[in-house]
């Protein structure tokens, strides 16, 4: 039996949701937004990620089995779609004891724990011998994750649902309910699969007030330096971070960042930048030819993105709005990548089970 979907959003949580939905052919996919791969908005967080898979759910948690589930994958993609822009690059993991009481340290904290859950998910996890650490890090680790060109990646995901039958139309809506009304079919859509991220703040029908903005700043260079980097938490203020990827397939390498909570500023911060860069190259000093600081640094531009942050965690679930069913899937924060075949599969159940009760009902 044929089912009209309509999938509201086309960052990555909306492209995965339809991709995975797109493998079955009894539903009719149409995927509504006002921001597609190839744009590059303040209010569409997708195309500014890293993005790479650095796990940060904490043991126990949705958030770890969505994390969890991403990792096989992902894998399968980089390993079977070399078109997909994802490749497997080594990851360097630093923590510092006295950063987990700051924004970066707890967002990190799972991430950089000795012996953490993930070190059974992801190829090739060793602790770090005290010989390898610098004299203020307490421990460190290294595993194999991958880095997702997002430039490549987001296109990818796009012509795979368009193979697969769905239909991509650009559309703004005020209220989350008029979405069903725009299926491609013409008739109303039986479930609206809502993937509007931090916009969820202010969408008619949703208003959802946990939403807020963890912003971040990144540079993007030329300059390779060989595995990713991530550190538990910097000197320079407790909302800045200090991280480095180099995407697949030529996306240059991202240097990172900051986490700044409830900062809405789209416009890159000049002094940030320069701390961002000196802390790259003072970490991984191979970024630049011998004796250079950040003047040694080849910059493609500088970025901002704001992280759809939810106070309890994303929101995965049923709703009722208007006489229309509603699966929401949004507020992934800064792991919208890594949790992404997680989350959208729970959104799908949640799905199939509207569809069913859907069914019953017409019977
Ligand atoms: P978005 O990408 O924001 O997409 C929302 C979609 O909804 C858009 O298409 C938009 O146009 C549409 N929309 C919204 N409102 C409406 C409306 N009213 N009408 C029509 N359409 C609408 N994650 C990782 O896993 N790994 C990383 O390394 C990583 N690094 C990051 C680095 C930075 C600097 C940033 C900013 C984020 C990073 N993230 C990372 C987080 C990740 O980018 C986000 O979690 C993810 O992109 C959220 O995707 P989304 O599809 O939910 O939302």
């Amino acid at each position: 039996m044929p089912y009209n979907i309509v999938v509201l959003g086309a960052g990555v949580s909306g492209l995965t949701t339809a991709y995975l939905l797109s493998q079955d052919p009894d539903n009719k996919i149409t995927v509504l937004a006002k921001h597609m791969p190839g744009d590059y908005d303040i209010e569409y967080a997708s195309p500014w990620a890293g993005a790479n898979y650095m796990p940060v759910g904490k043991q126990g948690s949705n958030h770890q089995a969505w994390e969890r589930d991403t990792w096989p994958a992902l894998k399968k993609i980089t390993e079977k779609y070399p078109e997909a822009g994802i490749h497997f690059l080594d990851a360097l993991i630093y923590n510092r004891k006295k950063d987990q009481e700051k924004a970066t340290g707890n967002w990190f904290s799972e991430l950089v724990r000795p012996n953490p859950w993930y070190k059974d998910v992801v190829p090739n996890f060793m602790g770090l011998p005290k010989s390898q650490l610098g004299p203020d890090i307490d421990n460190g680790q290294k595993f194999t994750s991958v880095c997702i060109n997002t430039a490549v990646y987001l296109p990818w995901l796009v012509g795979q649902c368009t193979k697969n039958g769905a239909v991509f139309k650009r559309a703004v809506f005020k209220h989350i309910a008029d979405a069903a009304y725009a299926h491609h079919s013409g008739q109303k859509a039986d479930v609206v699969v809502n993937c509007t991220g931090l916009s969820s703040k202010f969408l008619g029908g949703v208003l959802d007030e946990k939403l807020l903005p963890a912003r971040g700043q990144i540079v993007v260079v030329r300059n390779d330096p060989g595995p990713m980097v991530s550190i538990s938490g910097t000197d320079d203020g407790e909302d800045e971070a200090l991280y480095m990827m180099t995407r697949a397939a030529g996306g240059g390498t991202i240097l990172g960042g900051s986490y700044q909570k409830h900062n809405w500023d789209a416009l890159p911060d000049p002094n940030l930048a320069n701390r961002i860069m000196k802390r790259a190259v003072a970490i991984a000093p191979q970024l630049v030819k011998e004796g250079q600081g950040i003047e040694g640094l080849d910059i493609i531009r500088h970025s901002v993105g704001l992280r759809p942050l939810r106070e309890g965690g994303p929101r995965i679930e049923k709703d009722l709005i208007d006489g229309v069913t509603v699966v929401h899937n949004y507020g992934h924060g800064g792991f919208g990548y890594q949790a992404s075949f997680g989350c959208s599969e729970m959104a799908i159940s949640l799905v199939k089970e509207a569809l069913q009760n859907k069914t019953r009902a017409k019977l």
